[in-house]
């Protein structure tokens, strides 16, 4: 089994990439941060659970993400291979995620980081804001996510970094030039 896992900050491109990578290899994209959207916009009682810490850039509970990713996991047991964008978030997450792969025979193949400066950062976001409307993409909010980002998910380069499958990767330039750098790293030998 394939598991990718793509890393990086918000506005770094993953799901842009990780959508493309998808289609090249045939693997299932996961999108976390997908799968609460439809929730709140469906207005499920997990969707209402989670609306706020989303439209405030906070992160939602372990607990719930852990539990999502499983059920995923579960369901597309035929499938080749999985982009995971956007999880995990947390060294709880990553730690439960070494958990249910070993549980199902496999493991992490790669972890790609895809690097980006943060004015760069910002600005993404801004222009994401305009075109998608997304509620979580105001100044404020933007901020709150990118401290989020270091305060929990950038210290899982270091739970990450020894792993044979780590590989950094330059997410600034244009898509398709990122995406071909993608694509020899997870075709490269490890
Ligand atoms: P994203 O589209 O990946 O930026 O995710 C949007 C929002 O969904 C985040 O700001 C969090 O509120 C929530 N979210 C998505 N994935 C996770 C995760 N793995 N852990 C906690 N919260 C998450």
């Amino acid at each position: 089994m394939n598991i990718l896992v793509l890393f990086g900050p918000p506005g770094a491109g993953k799901g842009t990439q990780a959508v493309k990578i998808a289609e090249k290899y045939g693997w299932k994209h996961v999108s976390t941060g997908d799968i609460l959207r439809a929730e709140v916009s469906q207005a499920t009682p997990l969707g209402l659970k989670v609306k706020s810490s989303m439209e405030s850039g906070q992160l939602v509970s372990d607990e719930l993400l852990i539990q999502i990713m499983e059920s995923v996991l579960l369901k597309n047991k035929e499938i080749p291979g999985f982009v995971l964008d956007g999880f995990p978030r947390t060294i709880n997450q990553a730690q439960e995620l070494d958990k249910m792969l070993q549980r199902l025979g496999w493991g992490i193949s790669r972890i790609i980081s895809l690097n980006v400066n943060e004015d760069e950062l910002v600005k993404r976001l801004l222009i994401r804001a305009k075109e998608q409307g997304r509620k979580d993409d105001t100044e404020e909010v933007i901020k709150n996510r990118l401290v989020q980002y270091h305060q929990f998910t950038k210290p899982l380069l270091d739970y990450y970094k020894n792993h044979p499958g780590f590989r950094d990767v330059i997410g600034v330039g244009d898509i398709e030039g990122i995406f071909k750098l993608l694509c020899k790293a997870i075709e490269a030998e490890k």
